[in-house]
């Protein structure tokens, strides 16, 4: 407004300074006819040009600059325009109640901007993020440090979504901290298809991949701090001969039945326990596993849970000498973690499949725990 102001005026000087110089030229040249060029009108007339030629050029420089600015002003409001439509933005105040929302924000949330201003961020909160992200991240943000990651959220009409989430303080002009400032991308392919990969499709427990993921993980304690880390291996019995009676398609049957049971104990763990992390995994085949953060006693218990379970199926085998239903055997192991010295899967997976082999040859449908075993088991 003051630089449109200044440019108005600058015009009309130069404007009044034009029609001086022409008025006080015409008379001078007239007088130049008559006589002799007059020093002084000459040293006049140089300075009036002088000033003209400043005065362009300080009006040339000033519309550039007014140009200059009006250019830059209508590319930050498209670039707004294209960050409020593309990008899923929202600002909170110090205790996460949200102050404004990108429309993007508005898009994928499902809610209208009027409803979530105002509103906790914990109103998109999906309980499928952990406690220990949020925990995270607020420890994080109260040290003044920007926090990233990746977090669960929920859609008004309950769906879920994925985001990796980039969350920094936001200042005022005098520097005082006044919320955070959140920028998130969609990343709910990249986990679908993620996921995707890390399953078996025939029974939906994770595959062999994730296991070793996890294990390694685990082990290095980079999910947890000193714990024990338990595994319970598991092999059905006779199988083959499970197949070679009633089908491949029965057997498929039967697999999943397995896998069922081990998903309920590591509900029913992780329910008894928060901080088990039981998992549950079909490795192969007909072999299965659980990983959680059990002891040696917890371990063994879980191991025993499930070939309860298996048994309680029911599952006729005719087969299976002894039994006449399907039954398996199981070895577990649980080892103390220490993330100083993280030890090798490997060898704690050979530990726990020995435990598995000396179930087999103890007669099979049962569970031989290698921490009981460990003088008989050759270790390392
Ligand atoms: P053991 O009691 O010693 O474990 O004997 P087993 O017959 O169970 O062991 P073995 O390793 O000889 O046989 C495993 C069988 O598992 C062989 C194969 O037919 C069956 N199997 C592996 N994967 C699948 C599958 O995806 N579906 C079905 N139906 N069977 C499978
Ligand atoms: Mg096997
Ligand atoms: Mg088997």
């Amino acid at each position: 407004m003051l630089r449109k102001l200044h440019l108005t005026i600058t015009r009309t000087l130069l404007l009044t300074l034009t029609a001086l110089a022409t008025l006080t030229l015409i008379p001078d040249a007239y007088a130049a006819q008559e006589q002799a060029v007059n020093r002084v009108y000459l040293q006049w007339m140089f300075f009036v040009t002088a000033l003209i030629v400043v005065v362009v050029y300080w009006n040339r420089r000033l519309s550039n600059e007014v140009e200059t600015r009006e250019t830059a002003n209508h590319l930050a409001q498209s670039y707004l325009g294209i960050i409020n439509r593309y990008v899923i933005t929202s600002r909170t105040d110090l205790y996460g109640n949200i102050t404004d929302v990108s429309k993007a924000f508005c898009d994928i949330s499902g809610y209208s901007r009027d409803e979530l201003i105002g509103n906790s961020h914990g109103v998109i909160r999906h309980p499928q993020t952990d406690n220990k992200v949020y925990e995270e991240l607020w420890h994080t943000l109260n040290q003044d440090q920007s926090w990233s990651g990746e977090m669960c959220n929920r859609r008004k009409d309950g769906t879920a979504y994925w985001v990796a989430a980039s969350i920094t303080a936001d200042y005022d002009q005098k520097g005082k901290k006044t919320g955070y400032i959140a920028v998130h991308q969609d990343i709910t392919d990249h986990r679908i298809v993620r996921e995707l990969s890390l399953r078996d499709p025939l029974t939906g427990l994770y595959n062999r991949r994730y296991f070793n993921e996890l294990f390694e993980s685990m082990l290095k304690g980079t999910c947890h701090q000193s714990s024990h880390i338990g595994l319970v291996l598991l092999d059905i019995d006779h199988f083959k001969k499970f197949n070679d009676t009633y089908g491949h398609q029965k057997g498929d049957t039967a697999l999943a039945q397995v896998a069922f049971c081990l998903e309920e104990v590591c509900i029913r763990l992780n329910k008894d326990n928060h901080t088990a992390q039981a998992h549950a995994f079909r490795l192969g085949g007909e072999e299965f596993a659980l990983l959680a953060l059990l002891d040696e006693e917890e371990a063994e218990q879980a191991s025993e849970a499930i070939r309860q379970q298996v048994f309680d199926l029911q599952v006729e085998h005719v087969n299976n000498e002894g039994f006449g239903v399907m039954t398996c055997s199981l070895g577990c192991y649980s080892a103390r973690v220490n993330p100083e010295l993280p030890a090798e899967p490997d060898e704690l997976f050979r530990i726990a499949d020995q435990a598995l082999y000396r179930a087999k040859d103890l007669g099979r449908n049962r569970t031989e725990s290698a921490n009981t075993q460990l003088a008989d088991i050759e270790l390392f």
